[in-house]
């Protein structure tokens, strides 16, 4: 049994204004943790979601709005990390999800659910062949073992700030740094000590540093992975000339491009590879293409992807109990349907439209205030201008105040100031963010304005 004697306190004491305001505004929550940390370490099952002093606990959501269990309904611009691009509940893959059910599955034998979504992910992103996981991070990893299977070569190359999943060999150098740049760093106890033996890691957005870098292992690297826009490292654009220099020295020594789009595939039609004319050799997709629900796949070109087929001698083994869930299956055909290209486009004239309204608060009021997205996902910073690599966007003020001061206002972003669009965003939610940032960037920023209480701050069902 669990129990709060002798384990460290439920949540610390809150430190700052915004910390106490916010400890008072959520008692519901607060109780929610409280009853979480007795039977969980930290309270939580994902690292990510733990905010000081607890986090706000949601009860339900429908379309592009959560009530949380204190009783606000905010509009959510964090939809579970870009994972909920067609908003929470959506009928249409309710609909989709109870036909699947009523067939009564998984199997344990395939079903046409998963030939179906295949289709439609080789045809959208122009891909030979695709498998299906449970996760994002299992599909980095296949992907790696596949690519290290074909060249015949075990190291690995990642990007400084790219994130690619919670496994050991990919969680190295995502938001920790060494002093020189590139520099492997593990981002967590526990892993094991050869994990730097067999990746390198290169900088972002700096081709001549990553070829440099790159070079001495030409001979016995397996593959580069690489986000086209690094997410989780700061919502930063990659240069075009980056990865195309990265491409094609990729093609000159023989190693692989693995393009991780799990969770950026949904910015564009065809995924953001197809804006920059990427065409890699395997393609890792997941989040959002689960309409709600876990998934990952990876995919790329049938002569990288045959080492997974177990009709070949020395194949490569593929498991996964929940893998091509029908559920997941169905729902993922719907949502690719809902994302049509003019979805897809409103979605991402709508993360443009938060950019620039930022920035223009920024000007406005003359603060360390900017933003950057690339189509429905972006960050708020406090900073002039946005970073160009993770190092830079680590070095910038947090953001957890703000997003504690901005559901005082019924707004969810995250505390790292991401924020994305969905097919159920409207212009209105967009404004209303808005004015929420600039009423609270300046508190957020330079604790102007700020009383112990949180007044005329009150959560209300009101809200559409
Ligand atoms: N790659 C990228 C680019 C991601 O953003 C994520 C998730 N944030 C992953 C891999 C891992 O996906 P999952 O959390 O589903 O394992």
């Amino acid at each position: 049994m669990g129990s709060e004697q002798g384990g460290s306190p439920i949540s610390p004491a809150p430190r700052s204004l915004s910390e106490r305001r916010y400890a008072a505004l959520w008692p519901r929550a607060r109780e929610s943790f409280e009853r979480a940390t007795r039977v969980m370490p930290g309270g939580n099952t994902r690292t990510q979601l733990y905010v000081a002093p607890f986090p706000v606990y949601g009860a339900t959501a429908q379309g592009s709005q959560i009530e949380l269990v204190d009783g606000a309904v905010v509009d959510d611009f964090l939809l579970n990390y870009t994972a909920s691009a067609v908003g929470h509940g959506h009928p249409k893959v309710g609909e989709a999800i109870d036909e699947a059910l009523s067939l009564g599955s998984p199997f344990g034998v395939p079903s046409d659910s998963e030939i179906a979504l295949a289709l439609q992910i080789t045809e959208r992103f122009g891909v030979d062949r695709v498998r299906f996981t449970s996760s994002g991070s299992e599909a980095t990893w296949q992907a790696i073992r596949g690519a290290r299977a074909f060249t015949g070569k075990s190291r690995i190359a990642k990007a400084e700030g790219g994130y690619h999943g919670g496994f050991d060999l990919v969680d190295v150098s995502v938001t920790k740094f060494g002093e020189s740049s590139c520099l492997g760093i593990p981002e967590s106890p526990g892993m094991g000590d050869d994990i730097l033996k067999s990746v390198t890691v290169f900088p972002y957005n700096d081709l001549d540093g990553a070829l440099e870098r790159l070079q001495p292992h030409a001979d016995d690297l397996a593959a580069i992975i690489i986000e086209v826009f690094l997410n989780s490292g700061g919502s930063i654009p990659g240069d075009p000339d980056y990865l195309r220099g990265l491409q094609s020295w990729c093609v000159d020594n023989d190693v692989l491009l693995i393009v991780d789009e799990v969770a950026t595939w949904r910015t564009s039609f065809a995924g953001a590879v197809s804006d920059y004319g990427i065409s890699p050799d395997l393609l890792c997709l997941g989040k959002a293409l689960g309409g709600g629900f876990a998934i990952g796949a990876f995919s790329g070109r049938e002569e990288v992807m045959a080492v997974f087929d177990p009709r070949q001698a020395g194949f490569v083994r593929h498991a996964g109990t929940f893998n091509a869930h029908p559920v997941t299956m169905v729902a993922g055909r719907t949502v690719l349907e809902i994302l049509d290209p003019a979805t897809v486009q409103k979605m991402s004239q709508l993360g443009d439209r938060i950019t620039e309204g930022i920035v223009k608060i920024g000007n406005e009021l003359d603060l360390p205030l900017t933003a950057s997205n690339y189509g429905s996902i972006g960050r708020i910073h406090f900073g002039r201008r946005p970073p160009r690599n993770a190092r830079e966007a680590s070095d910038l003020p947090s953001r957890v105040d703000l997003h504690r001061l901005l559901l005082e206002r019924n707004i969810l972003i995250g505390p790292e100031g991401r924020f994305s669009t969905c097919s159920e965003t409207t212009g209105e939610q967009v404004d209303r963010l808005l004015e929420a940032v600039s009423e609270m960037a300046p508190i957020a920023l330079l604790g102007m304005g700020l009383s112990d209480t949180a007044v005329g701050a009150h959560p209300t069902k009101e809200r559409s």
